[in-house]
């Protein structure tokens, strides 16, 4: 049995000057393991395992074969017929970091003990010396026929691993029966192992009932973060629609409504119109010597003026009433249910309105008014723009008559 001080003694007569892996392996050592080292050929130079002896060649074995190769590994192996261990193996290098050998520690499994060690699983496990049964967890049924002599031999004498299930005392059981090989390849052996079904069902079971509820939950917030992207979505589209709307309807400038709603605006009135609704009173109205205004004042003042026209065009307006920004320092009005009787008052108002405004700028007031004209549909219009055209007529008068005026169209 080794410990730390066989390892340390094991260690100076191999003469290894450096070993970090080494280190880490004494951390691992129980009282159990038994220790080895090899040389670069992997020839044994020092063992406390009564089964490999010094000067024994272990290159071919894989866990040495490995170390060699600068790999630390585990892997369990036989060590004769029914033994079997569990192997830790790494390199061992010089101060150059060269490989001067390997360090094997193993826990030893004797049958019995393997046996032992799976049943610590929970897993029935039986071994086999050949036919003969040596170690079994079941142990009412040692000497009893449980195990399918038919299968036996397949493992035995073919080497096949046979997958399948056992009856023993009405418990099912899952099963495995495989061969145990000597170094050499030939069959010493054979291991069974089995687990009941229930206990394999009942993990099952127990795993579903931890998972069902986790999926359920991944589903719900999975849903809930789609609704909220969703809404979230709508929200942003809602968002530019209306962003968008907002500017194909209203002027940027003026708050006054622009020429494509207007546009359409009049299609429907014409329309209104042609079935029998009265028309309502369409007014075009230009700002009077605006050039001036910009020329004088400057774009900015012009602007801030545009802006107080629309202004007071609202305050003299009905909330059904529209004024739309036509082009330039043009607007245009539609006010429904207006007769002509009333026109003209109403277009004194708007003059009067208009020219009360107050501009400054610098400390200079300064006046602005503007130019009116009013049409109604006619039975003979075929477009909007034939009332349009009618306006803008009467509004070439109000100029012609010394701006500051209005006209009504016949
Ligand atoms: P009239 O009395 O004959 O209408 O003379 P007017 O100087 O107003 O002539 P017109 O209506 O043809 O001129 C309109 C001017 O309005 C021309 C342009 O420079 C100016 N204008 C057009 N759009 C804007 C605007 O958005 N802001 C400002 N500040 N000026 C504008
Ligand atoms: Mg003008």
């Amino acid at each position: 049995m080794a410990n730390n001080s066989d390892i340390v003694q094991s260690v100076k007569k191999a003469d290894f000057n450096k070993c970090e892996e080494l280190l880490l392996l004494f951390e691992k050592t129980l009282p159990t393991e038994k220790v080895l080292f090899t040389d670069f050929q992997g020839k044994v130079l020092a063992s406390s395992n009564s089964f490999i002896k010094e000067g024994s060649d272990l290159s071919i074995f894989p866990y040495v074969k490995k170390a060699l190769n600068g790999k630390s590994n585990f892997g369990f192996d036989s060590l004769d017929s029914i033994s079997f261990a569990e192997f830790y193996s790494s390199p061992i290098y010089d101060e150059n970091k060269d490989i001067i050998g390997t360090i094997v520690l193993c826990y030893e499994l004797t049958g019995k003990g393997f046996v032992e060690l799976i049943h610590g699983y929970g897993i029935e496990c039986t071994i086999f010396k050949n036919d003969e049964r040596v170690a079994s967890t079941i142990a009412e049924v040692v000497g009893t026929k449980i195990h399918n002599e038919k299968v036996i031999k397949t493992v035995l004498e073919e080497g096949k691993v046979y997958v399948g299930g056992v009856s023993v005392n009405k418990k099912d059981y899952y099963s495995v029966y495989a061969p145990l090989r000597n170094e050499d390849g030939s069959i010493a052996g054979m291991f069974f192992v089995a687990q009941e079904k229930k206990i394999v069902q009942n993990v099952t079971r127990s795993i579903l009932r931890i998972i069902i509820p986790i999926c359920a939950l991944i589903s719900l917030i999975l849903i809930f973060t789609l609704l909220r992207q969703s809404v979230h979505n709508l929200h942003i589209f809602k968002q530019k629609n209306d962003q968008l709307r907002q500017q194909v309807n209203w002027d940027v400038l003026t708050k006054a409504n622009t020429r494509l709603f207007g546009t359409e605006e009049l299609k429907h009135c014409l329309e209104n119109f042609k079935k029998g609704f009265p028309s309502p009173a369409i007014m075009m109205l230009d700002v009077d010597k605006f050039k001036f205004v910009n020329d004088t004042y400057g774009h900015e003042a012009g602007d801030k003026v545009l802006r107080s026209i629309v202004e007071a065009l609202y305050k003299n307006c009905r909330s059904s009433d529209k004024i739309i920004r036509w082009g330039g320092d043009e607007f245009i009005g539609i006010f429904d249910g207006m007769k002509a009787e009333v026109c003209g008052e109403f277009a004194k108002k708007i003059l009067s309105s208009v020219e009360s405004l107050h501009h400054e700028i610098n400390g200079k007031p300064f006046v602005v008014t503007v130019s009116i004209g009013f049409a109604y549909f006619s039975d003979s219009d075929i477009s909007y723009k034939d009332v349009l055209a009618r306006a803008d007529e009467a509004l070439y008068k109000s100029k012609k008559k010394g701006r500051n005026s209005f006209t009504i169209a016949d």
